[in-house]
């Protein structure tokens, strides 16, 4: 049996749950999760904002650990294996997609925590070609948001190929941006930070930023107009995007990470102008998941996390609910991560 915690119903607090996860299928491998991190897309299931959510709902795709028990396909991890498990845990492995290896756009992946069940429990299972072993130089227990926060904005670096040099900038320093920060300045990038709090502002430049903005200022915005190659937005809330894109270079780019349920309010006169593209993409494939932690152990980048015990659960699904999390929640089974919060 695997002991998880489960949410029962929509918007539901998370219960201790137990169930049989049946045979190992030959493609699976079992993960002992030693530590989970908490991701929005996490509150986002249990309270079924996407209609998606089945109950009893595990979350957790945020997933470190070790390997226990292989299936008799598996190639390339062994038990004992310290991997890591992001928001995908299965793909068609036939459809184009997944022949150019953007596993992550596979119109059949599985989400971890979408009809299966996720990392909030003491195992968790998924395909191995879903699975990434963590190289050496990644701490381990804070290496969980990685796999979906980190990859999240890791990946449109390696999508677009941007250069060295290029001006970037990260609207919201929270979970996804204060990760954003961490990669562009490694990559060579001019950074600036977008964000309404003052006290992020001074963080934001001690995690790489160059420059800072103030986003309530809207003034402070316009005067950026023509700044950027690259916007990166990591919010979920509607702010005048019209704004961000006269901040855009001529042929910049506005890019989605963060998914707000409004629509859109954009004009195409800006985006005409100027050349300028608007886009948006998910988590990356695993070949990116592990492009970006060879990356991250070569450049000392690492999620700043607060951890809370498995047991107090709900107290960090609140913590998270409100916005308190410095920047990046994480579950754990090791005691003596445990700090008073
Ligand atoms: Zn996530
Ligand atoms: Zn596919």
């Amino acid at each position: 049996m695997i002991k998880a915690y489960a949410a029962f119903e929509a918007g539901g607090e998370l219960r201790a749950y137990e169930y049989d996860p049946g045979v190992l299928a030959s493609h699976d491998v079992e993960i002992s999760v030693e530590h989970c991190g908490i991701c929005h897309s996490d509150l986002s299931m249990i309270n079924n904002e996407w209609g998606l959510s089945e109950y009893p709902l595990v979350p957790g795709h945020e997933v470190v650990g070790t390997v226990n028990a292989i299936g008799g396909d598996v190639r390339g991890l062994a038990v004992g294996q310290r991997v890591g498990l992001g928001w995908h845990s299965d793909y068609c492995f036939s459809c184009s997609s997944c022949h150019e290896e953007d596993h992550n756009l596979c119109g059949s992946a599985q989400g971890t925590i979408v009809g299966r069940h996720g990392g909030f429990a003491d195992k968790v299972r998924a395909d191995y070609r879903s699975v990434v072993a963590l190289p050496e130089g990644v701490e381990p227990a804070s290496a969980g948001p990685l796999f979906c926060g980190g990859i999240t904005v890791f990946n449109p670096l390696v999508q677009y190929d941007i250069q060295a040099g290029a001006k970037v900038a990260v609207i919201g320093i929270g979970g996804l941006g204060h990760l954003a920060l961490q990669f562009l300045r490694a990559w060579g990038c001019e950074v600036t930070a977008f964000t309404s709090s003052e006290s992020k502002q001074i963080e934001a430049l001690a995690l790489g930023a160059h420059h800072t903005v103030n986003s309530t200022d809207k003034q402070a915005v316009k005067q950026a107009a023509g700044s950027f190659d690259l916007i990166l937005s990591t919010v979920n809330v509607p702010l005048s995007w019209n704004n961000y894109v006269e901040a855009l270079k001529p042929k910049g780019r506005l890019h989605f990470v963060g998914a707000t349920l409004e629509p859109l309010n954009i004009s195409a006169f800006g985006l005409i102008s100027a050349q300028r593209s608007i886009s948006g993409s998910p988590v990356g494939s695993p070949a990116t998941i592990k492009q970006m932690l060879t990356f991250a152990a070569k450049h000392d980048i690492s999620p700043r996390t607060e951890y809370f015990s498995f047991v107090d659960i709900n107290k960090a699904i609140q913590h998270v609910a409100e916005g308190k999390a410095r920047y990046r929640v994480v579950l754990t089974h090791d005691q003596s991560l445990l700090i008073q919060v």
